[in-house]
């Protein structure tokens, strides 16, 4: 193999260009020719590709967003779209990919590898709910920015013996608001994982917190609360009692615990901004695992993070696996936080 390609794709996240640049560094220490490919597998259907040296990756590592951008591609996931990037990749002389993105851009990948394109994938979302990984590229910076936003909101509801609910991405999975929860201290959380009850898991909550002395409260309430999706065992329920929105969430614990109540929704502040540290290294040493697999003829697999170590898994495998929500860590945070 000589020439490889790099795209990210899906959503963005923090730590994408760490992961863009380790790859283009470390692949063109091994000797190959790095092809940077525009928006995601747009760019593999368009030829929107650029050649990529070491200088093109300087300045990277600190930056939010990726500098490939990213996009998402309907094209793509039909057969002639497939075999349009796949003549591009010949017209590129391009034999390999590395791939960032979520579970619906290693589709992407696989099904590149089955048109015998090497691919590797690497975990990138802010949301952190790619199964067959525990950790992926963006959710710490996502989880620090979230934390900093609700200390930022709890100095304002103590001023003013407020309740803030505030809305956490995170599409729909809980682990941003599980995480957020725990390092906030949040008086409560709802997440998509886990059936709640308004009156038990939030208002008595609050009544708990008022009995000792507190007069100012945290809901975290993870978007995936409001999706019409299987994976959400809420979405009825918030339907049924009118709380469907971060809004009519605050408007109705106004109404039940007199509690002065706002609803914050921190929205794609969540994906922007510096990586931090773990996330930079954590790009980079998926990145320079990533292009190992490739140099050693190795493709089709996902690199992951398992067990505090980075390894490999199989396309296919990987998407079959689960990744069930932490009810442990939910139940230490329901007890601590008070
Ligand atoms: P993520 O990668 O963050 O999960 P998406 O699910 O939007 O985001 O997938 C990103 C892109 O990957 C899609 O726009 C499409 O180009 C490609 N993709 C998603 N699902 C498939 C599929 N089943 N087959 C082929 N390509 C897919």
């Amino acid at each position: 193999m000589k020439t490889i390609g790099i795209l990210t794709s899906g959503g963005d996240s923090q730590g994408m260009n760490a992961a863009t640049r380790a790859v283009t560094r470390k692949a063109l220490d091994e000797g190959f020719r790095v092809m940077g490919i525009k928006k995601g597998y747009n760019g593999l259907i368009n030829g929107e590709i650029e050649e990529l040296f070491a200088s093109s990756v300087s300045g990277k590592l600190s930056r939010g967003g990726t500098f490939l951008q990213t996009a998402r591609c309907l094209e793509f996931k039909e057969e002639a779209g497939i075999l349009k990037a796949v003549e591009t990749c010949k017209e590129f002389g391009i034999e390999g990919i590395v791939v960032i993105g979520g579970d619906g851009s290693f589709r992407g990948a696989r099904d590149l590898c089955l048109h015998g394109i090497k691919c590797v994938a690497l975990p990138g979302t802010i949301d952190n709910d790619i199964v067959c990984s525990d950790y992926t590229i963006g959710f710490d910076t996502a989880l620090n920015i979230v934390v900093e936003m609700v200390d930022r909101l709890r100095d304002t509801c103590e001023s003013h013996d407020r309740c803030s609910v505030v809305q956490i991405m995170g599409k729909n999975a809980g682990w941003v608001t599980l995480e957020s929860s725990i390092s906030t201290g949040a008086t409560a959380m709802v997440v998509p994982e886990v059936e709640f009850d308004f009156e038990r898991d939030i208002v008595q909550r609050i009544r708990k917190s008022q009995a000792l002395g507190k007069n100012h409260f945290i809901i975290l309430v993870s978007e995936g609360v409001f999706f019409d999706v299987p994976s959400n065992k809420n979405y009825k329920y918030v339907k049924e009692h009118g709380i469907d929105s971060a809004a009519a969430f605050a408007a109705k614990v106004q109404q039940m615990t007199g509690v002065e109540a706002r609803e914050a929704i921190l929205g794609h502040v969540q994906r922007g901004g510096s990586p931090t540290a773990r996330d930079r290294i954590i790009a980079t040493e998926m990145g320079n695992y990533a292009v190992g697999l490739l140099k050693n003829g190795i493709s089709n697999r996902v690199v992951v993070m398992k067990d505090n170590k980075i390894t490999d898994y199989d396309i296919l495998e990987a998407l079959q696996m689960k990744k069930p929500f932490d009810r442990e860590r939910f139940n230490m945070a329901n007890a601590i936080n008070i």
